[in-house]
């Protein structure tokens, strides 16, 4: 098996890495898993708190996915859905009609979170062309925002390291900023303040209206930013404001939907319908990708005429649509229907919030946050002063590479340590990887 590493030591370039820090240790290589555990080439297993980077749902080899993907095996593994249809992706597209907010009644097909994104941009854009309304050629985003890795998405992203290099390339957004208390630099008092961050929004609107065609947001939780959470209602006033001025809303739940939240979607916290909604991770419950961009009637019809007219969404994937992924898709809502996935979380969220008030009071913590199962803890040279610890001491991933020794498999952002395992993890698991995480907290900070 050295073998094997050495091997992608030579080859693979992976994402989100330092290669010359990986070439210089010894690395990882997962070779099986079973359930919520991820098994490595010398047999080791560690519990998968990332839930293999947020899209693991019901475990890995769970029996109803991999015998749904072999019966579609059998019969088509891919097919285009340029001039043609396939039978899983069709019911799919019904049933997550059915499962997302009433209103979203179109689905438009990719592959991965990026390209839903990519796609719900070029539809806003494109359709205020057809509207008769071409000044409408802006979006807004939000500070901190991480919508993926294509040019458009990182033109509405808001993280200086991953996005700043590449700005002479990209679109700008007008960026309003991120809701986070903890944050805050408009408010002296986060917690009194109603929601300045609203108000600043309202004036990014109200002067510039004409010109934008939707607002870009993650409901409740701004993922890849380090999990910052916004305060209760923010997500309602977002819709208000954006029907009032006339901007479309797109909600991009690729990290959010399919339970995260506690709720199938993280609009459904505050009941609210977007103009287009963005799934990818969990919709194959974390096995194979493929992404929908969901839309409303009234967008959708805006796009019909004859191919004279030129209203074609000329947007496409060689994979879009695929029916093993599908398929896939199809026996995970089977399972969150037939397992009641989403009612039976709120004992495993209460045990996360009873250890996190634990985590809350060591030292070297300034914040902690969860929603649902998605879970922030943030680390802090001085929690009091808040002064976080120098770059080069890079904390959070100490953290993280203790409790991979400890057999807790999850990654920081910055000295933010993230925990999001699959809902399928028990009371129990639960319980044990969050003492995991506390005393790895402990012994490195
Ligand atoms: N949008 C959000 C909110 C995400 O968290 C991510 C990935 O983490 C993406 C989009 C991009 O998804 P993908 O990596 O599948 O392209």
């Amino acid at each position: 098996m050295q073998d094997i590493e050495a091997k992608d030591k030579q080859y693979v370039w992976h994402p989100f890495t330092q290669m010359q820090e990986w070439e210089a240790k010894p690395q990882k290589t997962i070779a099986a898993a079973n359930g919520i555990k991820l098994i490595d080439t010398e047999g080791n297993e560690f519990y998968d708190g990332v839930s293999s980077l947020w899209v693991n749902i019901h475990g890995h080899r769970k029996a109803a996915i991999d015998e749904a993907i072999i019966e579609q095996l059998g019969k088509v593994a891919h097919t285009t859905m340029l001039g043609l249809a396939n039978i899983p992706a069709t019911e799919l597209a019904e049933q997550l009609v059915e499962i997302t907010p009433a209103g979203l009644n179109k689905v438009f097909y990719s592959d991965d979170g990026s390209t839903a994104v990519e796609v719900a941009l070029k539809m806003a854009f494109q359709y205020w062309q057809h509207k008769g309304k071409p000044g409408k050629q802006k979006f807004i985003s939000l500070e901190q925002a991480y919508h993926g890795d294509t040019v458009g998405t990182v033109s509405v992203g808001g993280i200086d390291l991953f996005h700043r290099i590449f700005k002479p390339l990209l679109f700008t957004p007008v960026q309003i900023p991120a809701p986070s208390c903890y944050h805050c630099r408009l408010a002296s008092d986060p917690a009194s303040c109603g929601m300045l961050c609203v108000n600043k929004l309202e004036q990014v609107l109200a002067a510039h209206h004409e010109e934008i065609a939707g607002l870009v947001i993650e409901p409740l939780v701004q993922a890849a930013a380090g999990m910052l959470m916004s305060p209760p209602g923010y997500l309602a006033k977002v819709r208000e404001l954006t029907r009032k001025y006339d901007v479309l809303m797109l909600v991009d739940e690729v990290a959010t939907g399919f339970g995260r939240t506690g709720e199938m979607f993280a609009c459904e916290h505050e009941n609210v319908t977007p103009d287009m909604m963005m799934l990818s991770k969990g919709i194959t419950g974390g096995y194979l990708a493929l992404a929908a961009t969901l839309t409303t009637d009234e967008i959708y019809q805006a796009f019909l005429g004859g191919y004279a007219e030129k209203k074609t969404l000329y947007h496409g994937h060689s994979y879009t649509g695929n029916p093993l992924a599908c398929a896939a898709a199809l026996a995970n809502l089977k399972i969150f229907r037939e397992e009641q996935v989403i009612a039976g979380l709120a004992p495993k969220i209460a045990v996360v919030a009873q250890k996190l008030a634990e985590i809350r009071e060591l030292t070297h913590v300034g914040e902690v946050r969860q929603r649902g199962l998605i879970i922030g803890i943030e680390l802090m040279l001085d929690r009091i002063k808040k002064i976080p610890y120098p770059w080069e001491q890079a904390a959070g991933a100490g953290v993280c590479l203790q409790a991979r020794k400890l057999g807790l498999i999850i990654r920081p952002i910055g000295d933010v340590v993230v925990f999001m395992p699959p809902l399928a993890s028990t009371v129990g698991e639960l319980g044990e990887m969050m003492d995991i995480i506390a005393r790895a907290i402990k012994e490195i900070t």
